[in-house]
């Protein structure tokens, strides 16, 4: 049950460098999924705040994309300096909003500011290039320039990295920005606006408007926001695609997944183990790039199901910021309980649940939680294998060498991610070679690329061609413009 107390903030939204009360009456609770105690109202906002976040955004861009570049840049080596100090700080607000253990948080404020890193690179990033004689006497070059207001909307389950791969380079490059940050973890994404602004960012440059469809409706819809930046599941990632291209912006959505783990042989098991069991249940399994299948060869697979049996028997479940909790709960009591659905329906299509997570212990009291879950015997025919249930339900499939795993993964309808523990060069590259995933593992467990390389998923986990982050980032935040000149001499 979630209990409002006197200190129970109402979040107001950043737009033009102040806190503005939303226009709305409508407001959503925030509960700590740890405890069910409510944090904070979040706004619904309208789009009547919208529209003021986009003039404010739209005016400020006037001197915002002439700033000098190393200026711009300038302001995100002080921001960065501001995210290092108040590291624990942000990962504790992590912990408290989204539920994962501040181990994780501290880990997610790392990834944030590797972004923010990335970003203050923008005098290099964003050069052109020149051909000085394509002809007699004329030259040729291209310059780089931003693209105006840029909208990002952002999923619950990383509430610092994923604004962070967005709103840093947007800006570097010259973009103002309006960030819609998930309903369910707004928390995090305020202190974010704060600290830009002890930064030096100038009003108008970042925005925020808290809210839900309507918001992220009315980014799609707007005539004066030409992109826009997009991660969460799957049928929105794939709504805002589409919507957003049908009113001419560009667009980059990032998807659901569903990752797979294969595991031969040769593998050191051990490894391989701890690995998966960090990569399926860590962060509760809520993260786009979570092992959410094993695929193990059959000579290997009753001892690798034996170690995460072990594993999950081991580990403490609770409050993230009490020490020693390793799972944290799911986000909302409503995802507890499609989660519970989803192993129901294992038990029913014929899987065999090895380890059942409903029987586990909470330390923390009032919270969503749900234990590591196991299912074996898995088929592709399954529900719990073809949807992604973003939540500690890991399913193990067996088959008899690496053909087989390999045409087994690449019949998902996701491609973010898929790992392989194995010894075998030989296996490496046939793997490197076949699967149909964009980001691959080697030996390791989440293979999320850093903020310098794309975050290339692809299939039904991506939509858009041009990724968040690295050069694909600042290609998507800026538009080229060609100059042919000719000289006189
Ligand atoms: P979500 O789709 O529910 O929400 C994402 C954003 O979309 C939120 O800001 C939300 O307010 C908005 N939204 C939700 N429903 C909407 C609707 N009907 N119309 C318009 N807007 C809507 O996602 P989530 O549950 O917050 O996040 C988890 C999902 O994000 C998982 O599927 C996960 O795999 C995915 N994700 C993907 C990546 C990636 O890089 N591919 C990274 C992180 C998370």
């Amino acid at each position: 049950m979630s209990t409002v107390s006197e200190k129970t903030q109402t979040l107001a939204n950043f737009i033009n460098g102040q806190w503005v009360k939303s226009k709305t009456d409508k407001y959503e609770d925030v509960p700590n999924p740890a405890t069910g105690e409510t944090l904070a109202r979040v706004p619904v906002s309208t789009k009547e705040d919208l529209e003021d976040a986009v003039k404010a955004a739209k005016k400020a861009y006037k001197t915002w994309s002439k700033t000098a570049v190393p200026q711009r840049a300038r302001i995100l080596f002080k921001y960065h300096q501001l995210l290092i100090n108040e590291w624990d700080e942000l990962a504790k607000l992590i912990t408290i909003e989204n539920g994962k253990n501040f181990a994780e948080a501290y880990g997610e404020v790392q990834r944030g500011i590797e972004c923010v890193e990335f970003a203050a690179g923008a005098p290099t990033l964003m050069m052109g290039n020149q051909l000085p004689d394509i002809a007699t006497n004329i030259e040729s070059g291209m310059y780089r320039y931003p693209l105006g207001v840029v909208g990002g909307i952002t999923p619950f389950n990383f509430p610092m990295m994923v604004p962070c791969w967005m709103f840093p380079l947007a800006i570097a490059a010259g973009n103002t920005f309006i960030l819609k940050p998930s309903e369910r973890t707004p928390l995090l994404a305020n202190r974010l606006a704060e600290l830009l602004v002890e930064a030096g960012l100038p009003e108008g440059v970042f925005n925020i408007v808290h809210g839900a469809h309507d918001i992220v409706n009315g980014i799609l819809e707007h005539p004066d926001i030409p992109a826009v930046s997009f991660v969460g599941s799957q049928p929105v990632a794939e709504y805002v695609y589409k919507t957003g291209t049908a009113n001419g912006k560009r667009v980059q959505a990032l998807a659901g997944a569903k990752n797979h783990t294969i595991v031969l042989e040769d593998a050191d098991l051990d490894s391989a183990a701890n690995n998966i069991f960090n990569a399926a249940f860590g962060s509760a399994g809520e993260r786009c790039m979570a092992c959410s299948v094993v695929v193990a060869v059959d000579s290997i697979a009753d001892e690798l199901v034996k170690k995460l049996v072990e594993k999950s028997d081991s580990i403490k479940m609770g409050d993230g910021l009490q020490d020693g909790i390793f799972l944290g709960p799911v986000i909302r009591d409503a995802h507890k309980e499609k989660t519970l659905g989803y192993i129901e329906s294992g038990i029913e299509e014929g899987a065999t649940l090895v380890r059942d997570g409903r029987k586990d212990k909470s330390l923390s009291e009032g919270g969503y939680f749900v234990g590591p879950t196991i299912f074996e015997n898995v088929t592709t025919d399954m529900k719990i294998w073809k949807e992604e249930i973003f939540a500690p339900v890991l399913s193990v499939i067996r088959v008899k060498d690496l053909d087989e795993a390999i045409e087994l993964t690449n019949k998902s309808d996701f491609a973010n991610g898929a790992c392989l523990f194995t010894d075998s060069a030989k296996a490496i590259r046939k793997f490197r070679e076949e699967i149909d995933a964009g980001m691959l593992g080697i030996n390791l467990g989440v293979p999320a690329p850093m903020a310098f390389f794309p975050f290339s998923g692809y299939k039904k986990s991506f939509y858009g061609d041009l990724h968040a982050n690295g050069r694909d980032g600042i290609e998507f935040y800026t538009r080229k413009k060609m100059v042919t000149q000719r000289h006189a001499y």
